[in-house]
């Protein structure tokens, strides 16, 4: 009988030639454990979908009541049905008024897909912006617009009519003309190594958008849900986005994602097509239980209120000759050392040494990634920083 790690080997699709190759039994709020029982901390939070920690009792009691009821039924938006009518109404609730249209997908990029089709519906225009270093997803539309080209190359051809603007440059912001259909902009920027956008960009952004009559797509995939402090990131800089695009900690361990408009904007799919977009699982009634239930977790258990002082604790205690920053916002932060060369070897270091679970970002590879549950405790962040100056020490010398 082979074991689950040959069977992971030679059949399941790799993606890479050096995987983690740690296999995981179980979970339960910031923490992982191997089939020996050996404890690891979850700095990472599977690329920030564990927001609320590892099976939330709460978010297992909603999946479980679901289970009772049905699980599939019908292909998306023909059959009433309560988890997806109820979530989509409690996202509603937690944004400006005018965003009142949800379209339930089954991940973040299937959103980002939807999101730029209903643009192009909407404005009757086929311009697409985004930043480089900017990830959106591995199918062709979100593909098209990751700004990475050796990311690319190899799929081409993708989407015509992309371009991409640097971030945080306000001359570039004359990109956006008469003939765009939509920029796309993560929020603050993930696989980028966490970049936070630098006062009034995101406003001359929005306010160039609105000039030219482009739609402003919002990514909050990864820094959305609570992540950042707030419980969509774009509260903190003054802007509202025409489309919002959710997935990962929305549903608190299980697949969902959305993109998020205006019922006028969205009305687009009801005509010139007639069900201009379809899916078969978007909006499952079981990750929409789910996603209630962390929406709910996040809201009452009060978890936004502490993610800036947990962010602050963390940068307290990260300081050594070998760390060159910490960049962040919220719980979603990044360590930059010199280089891939040294980062490496710590974060190996940090798993098999330090039983500490965390990586580096898929355009920034001198950067660690900190982005644990927002359940963490101050407790468990001092051991989490303990452990990783050991490992920074253990490698980069005092
Ligand atoms: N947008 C952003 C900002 C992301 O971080 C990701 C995933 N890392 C995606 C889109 C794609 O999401 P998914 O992997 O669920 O397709």
């Amino acid at each position: 009988m082979l074991t689950p790690r040959q069977l992971f080997l030679r059949h399941q699709a790799q993606t890479s030639d050096f995987p983690l190759l740690l296999e995981i039994e179980r979970a339960e709020g910031v923490y992982m454990f191997d089939a020996e029982g050996q404890r690891y901390l979850d700095l990472i939070s599977g690329i920030g979908v564990s927001n609320v920690g590892h099976r939330h009792p709460r978010v297992l009691q909603a999946i479980q009541q679901q289970l009772d009821k049905y699980l599939h039924l019908m292909v998306y938006g023909e059959l009433v049905q309560a988890p997806p009518a109820v979530l989509a109404e409690a996202l509603h609730r937690t944004l400006p008024p005018y965003l009142d249209n949800v379209y339930f997908t089954n991940s973040g990029t299937e959103a980002v897909e939807g999101a730029l089709k209903l643009a192009k519906r909407h404005t009757s225009r086929t311009g697409l912006l985004s930043s480089y270093n900017a990830y959106h997803g591995s199918t062709h539309g979100a593909l098209s617009i990751t700004g990475s080209e050796s990311f690319k190359n190899s799929f081409r051809p993708l989407l015509p009519n992309v371009q991409h603007f640097r971030h945080n440059n306000f001359d570039d912001l004359s990109l956006i003309t008469k003939h765009t259909a939509a920029v796309i902009i993560e929020t603050v920027q993930g696989e980028a190594g966490v970049r936070v956008p630098a006062p009034g960009y995101l406003p001359a952004l929005r306010q160039r958008c609105t000039e030219m009559g482009a739609l402003l797509i919002l990514d909050e995939i990864q820094c959305g849900f609570g992540r950042t402090g707030t419980f969509w990131a774009f509260e903190q800089f003054g802007i509202e986005p025409d489309i919002l695009l959710t997935a990962k900690g929305m549903g608190g361990g299980m697949p969902i994602g959305a993109f998020i408009s205006s019922q006028e904007i969205m009305s687009g799919f009801k005509t010139d097509p007639i069900l201009g977009h379809c899916t078969t699982f978007g909006g499952h009634p079981v990750s929409c239980a789910a996603s209630l239930a962390t929406l709910q977790v996040i809201q009452e258990e009060q978890l936004l209120t502490g993610v800036a002082e947990k962010a602050t604790r963390f940068r307290q205690q990260l300081v050594h000759p070998a760390i060159r920053e910490v960049r962040g916002c919220g719980l979603l932060m990044a360590v930059e050392f010199d280089s891939f060369d040294i980062l490496k070897p710590i974060i190996d270091h940090a798993l098999w040494h330090e039983h500490i679970l965390t990586d580096w970002f898929l355009f920034c590879d001198n950067s660690l990634r900190i982005a644990p549950p927002l359940t963490i405790t101050n407790a468990q962040i001092d051991d989490a920083c303990t452990a990783l100056l050991r490992a920074i020490t253990a490698v980069a010398g005092e």
